[in-house]
């Protein structure tokens, strides 16, 4: 795989909540140039998300089944209650034409994805936005929350807390200073489009 991969695969871990889509947006404002790969997903559209504008492709279970027979998914996870797979190709025909190409992923993903591209072509990024307490005070602070859907965000929020040990990079998002984290994950691309 190594004589044929030139570009760069940048994954982002987040926990719900942390600024991911913030952050993320940013970046392809700053680097038009850059891909941004797309996830197959077996869950529904949330109230808000547009299937037009976002990353994700909402498929049947029956799509997702076939695509997982025909090889066509780089690594697949089920999170929640629902599958999440990568397409290879396009991850794999950016990285082979010496691009940069950047994902989110939950913490299994980030294990396969490790075990199939080099670590010179591979970064794995933490967006850390603080503590479950922390966290906590911002949903609440958005919209009331039953005490059983709240211990949900809980369990889910550390459960994607263990993605931090994974990570090559954490990039903090901490005191409601949005534009010195969107500073710093500007660098952590910077850094990483150097090794192009
Ligand atoms: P959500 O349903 O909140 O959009 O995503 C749930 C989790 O799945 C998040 O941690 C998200 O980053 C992760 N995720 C999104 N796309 C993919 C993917 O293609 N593969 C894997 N393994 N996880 C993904």
């Amino acid at each position: 795989m190594n004589d044929i991969l030139s570009g760069q695969f940048v994954l982002v871990m987040a926990p719900s909540g942390s600024g991911k889509s913030t952050l993320i947006r940013d970046i392809k404002e700053v680097y038009p140039d850059m891909s941004f790969a797309r996830t197959h997903t077996t869950r529904v559209p949330r109230p808000g998300e547009d299937p037009q504008t976002g990353t994700y492709d909402f498929v049947s279970n029956e799509t997702f089944d076939a695509n997982i027979a025909a090889g066509a998914y780089l690594e697949w996870a089920t999170f929640g209650g629902h599958r999440y797979g990568t397409p290879a190709a396009d991850v794999l025909n950016v990285l082979k034409s010496g691009g940069t190409v950047l994902k989110e992923m939950d913490l299994q993903g980030v294990k396969q994805v490790r075990a199939l591209i080099p670590p010179e072509h591979l970064t794995v990024v933490y967006i850390d936005g603080g503590s479950w307490e922390a966290l906590k005070e911002r949903i609440l602070a958005r919209a009331p929350m039953s005490a059983e859907q709240l211990e949900l965000r809980k369990e889910r929020f550390l459960e994607e807390e263990k993605g931090k040990g994974e990570a090559d990079v954490i990039v903090e998002n901490h005191d409601g200073n949005v534009a010195k984290a969107k500073e710093r994950f500007r660098a952590c691309i910077a850094t990483i489009r150097e090794r192009l």
